[in-house]
């Protein structure tokens, strides 16, 4: 082929319950395209002759049920296996399914109008996140609707790092860009890690379990739907309690292990009978991230935020801000050790309290979350926040900070909440 002389052409024939599995190694993007058959991308139907470009480090899974011939056009390394757990994925979906209909048959009592609440948990890089999104899919492609909440402060696929969400679930997942992200419950946590406030965490998933009960009890289809929950890849110790905290609020009916059976055990032994437990197995594809690439992935979730995909191209702005039109606030501090408080005084609760936070230069590169509120109270640690904002500069002399805005103006009022994320932005903004 004399077409593309630069790039690197790969055909590969897929046979019934093969992928292909590809990650874009180059700095180059990558072309894929389905010349026959048919195939799935993560639950998403890949439609013939379509070119679907990727952008570099993107990492790919090209299922087919049946055959498919498939085409990569430009640098990336990969490779056909016929080992996949995608039919005990999909089996995972029937059973879904088969809770729905309970639920939607007013003849069962117990279950009416309440479809199956499934929340997915293991260590990292087990594919939690993507069978979330396998089983979201094949959800609405069988017209449901049901919510998708990822409570992954570390690489949360809603919103920023940080954070934690929700969002409604009624058309499949982009190929390439995943799910749209209109109108998300947000949550600023501010921090990569549950255990770094493990109180504060536990209360944002009570209001976010509340959010989305509400959201369940509204509409009739999202309640049969039901709810999938993405979970953390932090089990050890606190990471423990907090998905059996998370299983309570959410109340979920089954929670699915991935991987690990001695997580598996346990939650057998810890959760109420009740709740139906299941273990599934990874699938060999999925990668075993190192920290840098957790880092770059991070960081690559901040930049979509901001300037969204190659599909879809947002165009953030920049803005002075003098630094009397805006309070920065922190959420959490320090407690009182016990031993320092008066006699028979209990110790407060500081792990929500929301406190306000000296501007400095220290400020600069970090995220901040912008809150609805006009003035500091205590409901802005627990209240959905309406985006984020970046720091580019802080400056002491003409008392002023540059922050990066998804929007043409910086919305008032101007209450920025703190977090720890970073972001390097090394775009020139107009
Ligand atoms: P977790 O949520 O458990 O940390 P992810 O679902 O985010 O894991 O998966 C980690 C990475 O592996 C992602 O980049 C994802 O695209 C990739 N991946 C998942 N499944 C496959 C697969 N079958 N083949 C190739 N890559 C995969």
């Amino acid at each position: 082929t004399t077409s593309v002389s630069s790039s690197r052409i790969q055909k590969f024939e897929l046979e019934e319950d093969n992928e292909l599995r590809f990650v874009v190694s180059g700095r180059e993007e990558v072309t894929l395209e389905l010349i026959n058959g048919s195939a799935e991308v993560f639950g998403s139907v890949v439609e013939k002759n379509k070119k679907y470009i990727f952008p570099p480090g993107a990492r790919v899974a090209v299922f087919t049920w049946k055959k498919a011939t498939v085409e990569l056009i430009g640098t990336a390394n990969a490779y056909v296996s016929p080992e996949t757990p995608m039919i005990m994925y999909i089996n995972l979906h029937a059973a879904l399914e088969q809770l729905r209909r309970i639920a939607d048959n007013p003849t069962e009592k117990d279950r009416v109008g309440q479809g199956p609440r499934i929340m997915l948990v293991g260590p990292t890089d087990v594919g939690k996140s993507t069978l979330s999104r396998i089983l979201c899919n094949y959800a609405v492609r069988q017209n449901r609707s049901p919510i998708f909440v990822d409570l992954d402060v570390g690489q949360n696929s809603i919103s920023a790092p940080g954070t934690i969400g929700a969002i409604h679930i009624n058309r499949p997942a982009d190929v390439v860009d995943g799910f749209e992200r209109t109108k998300p419950i947000v949550y600023n946590y501010g921090s990569l890690q549950p255990g770094d406030n493990n109180a504060l965490y536990e209360k944002l998933l009570i209001t976010l379990s509340q959010a989305v009960s509400a959201k369940t009890v509204e509409n009739v289809e999202t309640g049969i739907s039901g709810v999938i929950i993405n979970t953390c890849g932090w089990i050890a110790d606190g990471g423990y309690a907090a998905i059996v905290q998370a299983a309570q609020h959410f109340e979920v009916d089954i929670v699915a292990v991935l991987d690990q059976e001695r997580l598996y055990n346990e939650l057998q032994k810890t959760l109420p009978k009740f709740v139906k437990i299941v273990h599934l197995p990874k699938s060999g594809g999925v990668e075993v991230r190192s920290s840098e690439v957790r880092l770059k992935s991070r960081n690559m979730a901040v930049q979509r935020y901001f300037y969204g995909t190659r599909g879809e191209q947002y165009f953030p702005h920049q803005f002075d801000v003098p630094f009397d039109e805006v309070t920065v606030v922190k959420v959490g501090t320090e407690s009182v050790p016990e031993e320092c408080l008066p006699v028979g005084m209990k110790p407060e609760d500081y792990s929500a309290k929301v406190v306000p936070f000296p501007i400095s230069p220290e400020l600069r590169h970090h995220v901040l979350a912008l809150s609805p509120f006009d003035s500091l109270t205590q409901e802005i640690s627990t209240t959905p926040v309406f985006g984020f904002v970046v720091v580019k500069e802080v400056d002491m002399i003409e008392k002023k900070m540059t922050v990066l805005c998804p929007r043409n103006e910086l919305p008032y009022p101007r209450i920025f909440v703190y977090t720890k994320i970073e972001f390097l932005d090394d775009h020139n903004v107009p």
